[in-house]
């Protein structure tokens, strides 16, 4: 297993062009293969190559994708799992036990809510919801000792809501609890977490990073090497890893993270700009909005906004699910970060499981992933949408 061959002068696009990326040492294939295979042939018994044995414990295409991960979120290591949720239940495991507690999102993604509320909690793992966009709150539920992570998500899913990241990780680290980040949303060419003083960096790489709609997979980052070490022998023990293919796909998709997250960017404050103006939304949320409240602290953590826009209509949630069905250029459907846009209501589609509880969303609201299509075709269907 190589070390991650990158210049610490380089460049984001360049580190995400070039880390892990090492042309095949045998044929100078400048993409690395996808390596199906299960087992290595050893040179003698316990002679293994770079250090290959089972796939399960390393896969050279894997191992590729992982070095390109900890450089772009400025980690010393970094992890692919079979989907974000697998990442995220190889960690608990890996830094909590029976009677620990975690401070989490009110208003956190609903399938890490059910892993928390409905899987972990079993284990003995206790969670309080909380406004993490308010440090009073969260020192008031930090448990010093018992506390042992305080997870954020930002901006969150599908209220936008922006927690800072580099106060967090202080309240945190004072009550010695860890600061776990699930970056999704901004990708780390929008948000540096580690930077800010995060623990680990989680993602979904289902949505921005693979980009493409065409891979669901999650990833683990950390520069603590002890950290490092409980998470790769969780990660083999546990062995919900990525396989060769997806890893390739996610490794594509990174290369263009950089100009899809500025294109992303550009049409989504094209379409907040348009729907601001209609007469049938209520509402816009936005990081990027001057009069949103976590705006102040986006901009001192973010590079942009990304690509995520949710508002609310004035003709509630009638009007929201018509606007849903009549939208042609934006696919109606759940999941984000691709490069094409979609169009969704949480309300009954991705937060359909947390109706009733502290995450409820509003029914008018609708959340848009705005894609990289020509910004024109997509204003002209939400006009179309919209009636
Ligand atoms: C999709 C998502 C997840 C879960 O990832 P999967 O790849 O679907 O398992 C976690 N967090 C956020 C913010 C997400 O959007």
């Amino acid at each position: 297993m190589t070390s991650p061959q990158h210049d610490p002068r380089w460049g984001f696009e360049t580190v995400a062009i070039h880390a892990g990326n090492e042309p095949d040492p045998t044929t100078g294939a400048v993409v690395p293969p996808i390596y199906a295979t299960s087992t290595y042939k050893q040179d003698g018994v316990g002679g293994l190559r770079n250090g290959y044995e089972y796939s399960r414990s390393a896969n050279p295409t894997r191992t590729a994708l992982e070095e390109c991960l900890a450089a772009i979120e400025g980690g010393t290591r970094g992890f692919a799992f079979a989907s974000g949720l697998a990442a995220e239940d190889t960690l608990m495991r890996s830094i909590c036990a029976p009677g620990d507690h975690v401070v989490f999102p009110d208003d956190a993604y609903g399938g890490t809510f059910r892993l928390f509320s409905k899987v972990l909690s079993h284990w003995g793992i206790e969670m309080t919801p909380t406004a993490v966009t308010d440090p009073d709150a969260i020192r008031a539920a930090v448990r010093p000792g018992v506390t042992k992570v305080v997870w954020l998500e930002t901006p969150t899913n599908p209220l936008l809501n922006v927690a800072d990241i580099a106060l967090v990780a202080q309240i945190a680290h004072e009550n010695g609890a860890l600061l776990v980040v699930d970056n999704t949303f901004a990708s780390p060419y929008l948000q540096r977490p580690l930077d800010l003083g995060a623990d680990v960096v989680v993602h979904s790489t289902t949505k921005y990073m693979g980009g493409h709609s065409d891979v669901v997979g999650g990833a683990l980052i950390v520069r603590d090497a002890g950290l490092a070490e409980k998470i790769a022998f969780h990660q083999n023990a546990i062995g919900a890893v990525a396989g060769p293919f997806d890893s390739w796909l996610v490794l594509r998709g990174i290369k263009t993270l950089g100009v899809r997250m500025d294109r992303h960017s550009d049409n989504a404050e094209k379409v907040v700009e348009f729907l601001q103006r209609h007469t049938s939304v209520s509402g816009v949320l936005y990081p990027g909005l001057d009069g949103h409240p976590g705006h102040e602290t986006a901009a001192k953590q973010m590079k942009r906004y990304g690509g995520i826009v949710s508002f609310r209509v004035a003709g509630g949630e009638q009007q929201a699910l018509d606007v849903c069905n009549r939208a042609r250029v934006f696919t109606l459907g759940e999941s984000l970060g691709g490069v094409e846009s979609l169009i969704e209501h949480p309300g009954r589609m991705t937060h359909a499981s947390v109706a009733g509880t502290p995450l409820e969303v509003p029914a008018d609201l609708i959340r848009l992933s705005v894609g990289i299509e020509t910004v024109d075709d997509l204003l002209a269907d939400l006009e179309h949408a919209l009636g």
